[in-house]
């Protein structure tokens, strides 16, 4: 799947979440998540995002391997 890292946090811009067709970004207080087991890696997001926070997770900066887990846990909670 796709992951939202770092960048996301207090961006304000929902683009990624209007182009999602399977509607799988779920919004927590500072960031949104994607859902792991819903994301079917259509890359539309991807060119959508203003700060460049969504990454395919064979693709993810060493430094934001942590969304990997962070994503899932945060988008079931929600
Ligand atoms: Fe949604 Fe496609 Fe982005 Fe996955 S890659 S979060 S399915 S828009």
């Amino acid at each position: 799947p796709h992951i939202v890292c770092e960048p996301c946090n207090n961006c304000k811009y929902t683009d990624c979440v209007v182009v999602c067709p399977v509607e799988c970004f779920y919004e927590g207080e500072t960031m949104l998540y994607i859902h792991p087991d819903e994301c079917i890696d259509c890359e539309a997001c991807v060119p959508e995002c203003p700060v460049e926070a969504i990454f395919h997770e064979d693709n993810i900066p060493d430094e934001w391997k942590n969304y990997i887990e962070i994503n899932a846990e945060k988008s079931q909670d929600a």
